[in-house]
Formats: C-alpha cells, structure tokens, sequence
C-alpha cells in the first residue's frame, strides 16, 4: 500500500518557525506503524487550483492520500471542494452533519455563523466522519482504487480522528497488519481536572494517546494504542499503564468494565464484611443502584432510605432540621452500621437548595462512611445544584466505602 501525505495551508509555506508541519510526520508515522509505505509528502498553499492538482498527480501515483487543513468555514478553506474537483464529483448538503455543528456550537454557547453552514457540504458519496473534538466535519471519498481521506489542520483533531476512526477504516479496509487496542482505568474520587494536573503531560503522547472521560463522580483514562501486532500494543500500553498507576493508583477502582458497586461488593465478600447503607433526601439513589444487585442480600443491607433529613433526624431522636449535614451524616452512618451489624455503614444526607429547612437556605449533601478502622466525611456543593444529588450521590458513596475499605488494607 503506498500512501502520500499533503498537508494544506499558507502558513506552513511561509517558512515561520511557528506553523512547523508536524501533521505529516504524525501521520506517517501511524501509516508505517501498519505498514503502509508513505512514498511522498506534499505542502500546498490555501489555493483550490493547486489542490486540485496535487491531488491529481497523488491520485497517479498512490492509493492512499491523507490531506489535513482547509476544511474550516472561511473562504480560504478549499479542500471540500477541491477534492470534488478533482475526482469529479458534486458538493452534497448534508442535513445531519449541519445538525452536529449546530449541535456542537448550541453546547458551548456560542452563535453558529452562516459560513459554517458551507462545512455540511461533502463531495458526493463520500463517506462521513463525525468530529467530536471540534467543528469541521471530515471525510473520506473511495475513488476507484484510491481512497482520499480529508482530515483537520488543528493537530489535536486530526490525531483524535486518526486513532478513533482513520486507522480502524483503514486496517479493516486494506486488511492491515495493525492493531488498535485501548485499555480504560476506572478511577474515582477525584475529578478530571485534578487527573490533568497529574497527568496531563501524558496526554500529550503520540502513541499511545491518553484521553479522559468524566462521568458523574468518575472519571475514566483511556490509553490507546495502533501498533503493527498486539503484543506490541500491549507493551505499549503497559509501560503508561505503569506510570499513571505510579502517580494516581489509589484512585483506580478497577479496569475495563468494572464497575464500582461490583469492586466494592468483591471486595467486602472476599473479607468477609458487609455495608450497610442509609440516605435522606436523595430520592433513595444509592439504595435502587445497590437493590438492582441480586443476591448480594447476604453482604448489603441496602436498606434504609427517607425522604428528608428532617425525617431521618426524628428517626435518629434528634429531632428538628440539621445544621450540620456532615455531623448528620457521620451519626448516621454509625447508626446504620451498629443497626445492622456491618462492618461499613454509609449514609448520604441532602437538602435541597429551596427547602425552608436548609442550613442558612442553602442546600447541601454530605457523605460518611465509617467503620471501625476509620472516618471518611466529605460534604458537596454539586456546582451549587442540589437537584443534581441524585445523579452523582450514589457514584461518590460507594467511592467513599471502597475508599474506607482500602484504608483497612493500608491500616497498620
Ligand atoms: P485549518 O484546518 O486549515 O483551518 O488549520 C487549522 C490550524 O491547524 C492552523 O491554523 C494551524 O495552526 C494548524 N495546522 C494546520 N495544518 C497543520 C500542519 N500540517 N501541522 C501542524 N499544524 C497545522
Ligand atoms: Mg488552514
């Protein structure tokens, strides 16, 4: 398979050290690594005339063409329409890829200008590639034996595109001798932005990349690789796994499709202890996830659930509202854990941000697990929504256990 690189755009001929092309080295380096032989790499100007061309002496002379840049909204962007030119084709509106980029710009608040409209248009049959990590719709035309395949300048895009979709197309497509695996750490308690203080440099790698994925009280790394066998994959992979571990290994719950309630259950049975659960004013989150576990009865008493702090307060005998969550919180999750004999009691107390029983009107959610060996109490503001707690209460309490039950093991 022979491939030819071109990269699009003044700036990377006005010979200025600050727009260096580094697209084409990353992206030759990914095609050797499936051996794919790139013959000839190529630099034109934002100029549709000279794009049509270069592209036509490529298509003469390999099968593969990879362009990056041009494809943004301005009228100076021209590869769309360059590479219908040159492979004959008409630009088609699509409906759907306008619906992304409108989609995209209503997320982050900002107007969509009618130029953008220009980026929903593709030479005709070719095929799609949505871009999550930016605006620019991108695409690949199968011309004859040529395949074209039409990438972003921005290099975080294209290095996104290429590992998520243009390697998988192309070792399916040409049955490559590559692979590309990913491996995903599960971590918790602790949110994106302090993961990319501690390792932020590593999601600057080339290969593997390193990406995060938040989710509610969860955040996931995952280390992806394209390698030219597995085993060189999985080596790859291995020695990042290796330094994240280094830097954020009390964090990582588990790996894969590991979940929380599942490790954290795993790992009371195999000591033989239970939890015991109790929560206020949580629409009982925590006890329909840890209910939906059959037949870990014997280990989770995932029992008592109320519907206000208030009533759980008349429950506990104190009588009145809280005026201090976490006090609460921690007195109920002892209560809880003696109440039912286990090991863990953990209790999550909320009030919402209008009711006439908030501390000082403002609303609250506090966390406790306690046990015999330790405390652990955390209070959250949720951003300061309140009515978010259902979400992220159940993720963040089973964090907090699992947390607690990892505190034994390191417990002299
Ligand atoms: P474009 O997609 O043409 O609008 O390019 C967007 C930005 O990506 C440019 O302003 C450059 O900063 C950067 N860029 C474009 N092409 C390359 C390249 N070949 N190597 C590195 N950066 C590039
Ligand atoms: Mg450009």
């Amino acid at each position: 398979m022979r491939a030819e690189v071109i990269t699009i755009g003044d700036e990377l001929l006005s010979g200025s050290a600050k727009f260096l092309d580094t697209n084409s080295v990353y992206i030759a380096q990914a095609l050797h690594r499936v051996g794919v032989d790139v013959l000839y790499r190529t630099t034109v100007g934002d100029h549709e005339g000279r794009i049509v061309e270069v592209l036509r002496i490529a298509a003469a002379r390999v099968n593969l063409i990879v362009t990056t840049g041009g494809l943004g909204p301005t009228v100076d962007d021209r590869t769309r329409q360059a590479v219908a030119a040159a492979t004959g084709r008409a630009l088609v509106f699509h409906q759907a890829l306008l619906d992304q980029i409108a989609a995209r710009f209503k997320r982050f608040g900002v107007r969509m200008s009618e130029n953008n409209r220009q980026q929903a248009y593709l030479p005709e049959g070719a095929i799609p590639i949505e871009n999550p990590v930016g605006t620019a719709p991108c695409f690949i035309v199968e011309d004859g034996d040529n395949v074209i395949v039409s990438l972003p300048g921005v290099p975080s895009e294209m290095t996104y595109l290429m590992t998520h979709t243009v390697m998988p197309y192309l070792i399916d497509r040409f049955a490559l001798s590559g692979v590309i695996k990913t491996r995903i750490l599960r971590t918790a308690g602790m949110g994106e932005s302090q993961l990319d203080a501690l390792i932020g440099d590593l999601m600057k790698l080339d290969n593997p990349i390193v990406g995060v994925a938040a989710h509610p009280g969860q955040t996931d790394i995952r280390v992806t690789a394209t390698a030219a066998s597995e085993a060189e994959a999985d080596a790859l992979i291995a020695s990042v796994e290796q330094t994240i571990r280094e830097r954020v290994a009390r964090y990582i719950f588990g790996v894969e499709d590991d979940t929380l309630e599942d490790v954290l259950i795993d790992g009371l049975r195999r000591r033989g202890l239970a939890v015991a659960t109790v929560e206020a004013g949580t629409g009982r989150a925590l006890a329909a996830l840890l209910g939906s576990l059959n037949g870990v009865s014997a280990v989770v008493c995932a029992a008592d659930a109320y519907d206000s702090t208030p009533a759980l307060c008349a429950i506990l005998e104190r009588g009145g509202a809280p005026d201090d969550l976490e006090a609460l919180a921690r007195h109920a999750a002892d209560w809880v854990r003696r109440g039912h004999g286990a090991a863990i009691g953990l209790a999550v107390v909320s009030t919402p941000d209008d009711a006439e029983d908030a501390p000082g009107g403002v609303g609250g959610t506090a966390i406790a697990a306690v046990a015999d060996w330790g405390v652990r109490v955390r209070r959250y503001g949720f951003g300061g929504h309140q009515g978010n707690a259902p979400d992220w209460v159940p993720t963040h309490a089973l964090a907090m256990a699992w947390h607690l039950l990892m505190d034994k093991d390191a417990a002299p």
